[in-house]
């Protein structure tokens, strides 16, 4: 899309559950929102065009869909509502925010600018992947590795099998400990020997008796056709090789927040990169900007929350530009 010359009232940035829900609330209460939907990227994580949930098959939990609904069907769904109301799309990454002029810039990676009275800010954060050979592969075709156990701990596929996490901190006690009660077994594998999680998580998971410590270990390769069969580990100290059977892998090693495009914005961030809020809203510390979604939530990390948070973001914007008396 060529972009205006004129002055949007709000740009939405991102197009995954929170930026498409910020968008049909904006475009619901006339605003004409331009939503900047991304290009699809593969360095260092897969990102798309409608979000995290583009890399995942089945999804059970988010409501409204009572047999599930596959991750790009739901977003296709969250895309036609929001253009139904008269939402603008541009097909582009936003590079660069200028929030210190009025109206706000944000520049393109095509180049191109847009002038903003308002803007949403719904980027997202990638889930952090080891990079073993035909991890992502089986990650994103439904063949048993996953980066949250919350969202498909709890499929039939998982229940009464073996199980591994890796990593070591308190989001791995988090999801292990999750893990445990569908799981025969579930392994934490590390690539030391000591985890870097809280005493109080690593003794929640390991009372339970399913939870199994795999020290010094690192993964190299996911081995299956079209699903996990086994986990091909390398000895941190002896840098031997091993082969562990699973059925299913999480990997949990963190989360990579899309906040680099805001270097330099003067918007603030948390200590991780998170784009850090004022309590219980979504504005951010500049007046007009808000941000919603994962962006600016290393907490919960869910569709629904993010969509929520959406919702939030739009209703906020519409009446600070109300009180500004921009229409
Ligand atoms: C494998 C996997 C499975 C999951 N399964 C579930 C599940 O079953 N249920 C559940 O509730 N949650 C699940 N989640 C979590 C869920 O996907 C996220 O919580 C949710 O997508 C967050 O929504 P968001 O809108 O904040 O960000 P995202 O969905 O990450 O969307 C961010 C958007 O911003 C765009 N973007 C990024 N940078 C720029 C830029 N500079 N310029 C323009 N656009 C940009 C991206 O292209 C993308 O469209 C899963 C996550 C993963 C990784």
């Amino acid at each position: 899309m060529t972009v205006s010359s004129s002055v949007e009232r709000v740009v939405i940035i991102g197009s995954g559950p929170a930026g498409w829900t910020a968008a049909i609330y904006c475009a619901r209460a006339n605003l004409a929102p331009l939503c900047v939907i991304g290009v699809p990227r593969s360095d260092p994580a897969p990102v798309l065009p409608g979000g995290q949930l583009m890399l995942t098959t089945e999804v059970e939990n988010y409501p409204g869909f009572p047999t599930g609904v596959t991750g790009p069907e739901l977003m296709e769904h969250f895309q036609r509502q929001a253009k139904r109301f008269g939402t603008r799309i541009c097909d582009d990454d936003v590079v660069s925010c200028d929030f210190q002029s009025r109206p706000f810039v944000l520049t393109l990676a095509s180049g191109q600018s847009i002038r903003a009275s308002s803007v949403i800010i719904a980027t997202g954060a990638t889930a952090n992947w080891v990079g073993a050979t035909n991890e992502l592969r089986l990650a994103t075709s439904g063949g048993g590795v996953s980066a949250c156990a919350v969202c498909d701990g709890a499929l039939p596929v998982y229940r009464g099998k073996e199980l591994a996490v890796i990593g070591g901190g308190d989001t791995a006690m988090e999801e292990a400990t999750y893990l445990t009660k569908f799981a025969s077994k579930v392994y934490v594998i590390h690539r030391r020997d000591s985890f870097r999680a809280s005493k109080v998580m690593q003794d929640r998971l390991f009372a339970s008796p399913n939870a199994v410590a795999v020290w010094n270990k690192r993964l190299v390769n996911v081995v299956g056709d079209e699903r996990i069969e086994a986990v091909e580990l390398e000895d941190t100290v002896s840098g031997a090789r091993s082969t562990l059977r699973v059925d299913g892998l999480f990997v949990a090693i963190g989360h990579s927040p899309a906040t680099r495009f805001l270097t330099g914005s003067g918007v603030s961030l948390d200590e991780a990169g998170y784009v850090a809020l004022s309590t219980r809203s979504s504005a951010t510390n500049i007046d007009g900007v808000f941000a919603a979604g994962d962006v600016a939530d290393a907490h919960y990390r869910q569709a629904v929350t993010a969509a929520g948070m959406g919702c939030q973001a739009a209703l906020e914007c519409e009446r600070w530009l109300a009180a500004k008396g921009i229409h």
